[in-house]
């Protein structure tokens, strides 16, 4: 198990549908995206949890690309940690901040990636 990198770990998650983020059992910081190292004290301590898949948006941009707009935003989780991430089923420029919403995985290519939607207590 510990020789599987964090990004492995993370994305054998999302395969189960599960939101796994790391916390640091010197300093309890939750950690996010996966690493080796806390990034607040250094320990290489990390303990693997499951998020409740529940947040507030941080910060939301519309980004216009190749395929039309989409967009990008910053999730902060209730457990303590922020993920870069997208908002689905809104208009990606009408996204709010401060709105609650859940995590929830949509296939891309055959490959499973994380976003979230609104709506959560
Ligand atoms: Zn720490």
């Amino acid at each position: 198990m510990s020789e599987r990198s964090p990004d492995g770990v993370f994305r054998e998650g999302l395969a189960a549908g599960e939101l796994r983020f790391q916390r640091c059992r010197g300093c309890a910081a939750a950690v996010f995206p996966p690493r080796a190292l806390c990034p607040s004290c250094g320990a290489d301590d990390l303990a693997w949890e499951r998020s409740g898949g529940r947040g507030t948006v941080y910060s939301t941009t519309a980004v216009r690309g190749r395929d039309g707009v989409r967009n990008v935003a910053l999730v902060d989780l209730d457990e303590g940690f922020r993920m870069m991430t997208r908002i689905d089923g809104t208009a990606p420029d009408e996204v709010a901040i401060g709105t609650r919403v859940s995590f929830a995985v949509v296939d891309e290519d055959g490959a499973p990636v994380a976003v979230f939607r609104e709506g959560a207590a």
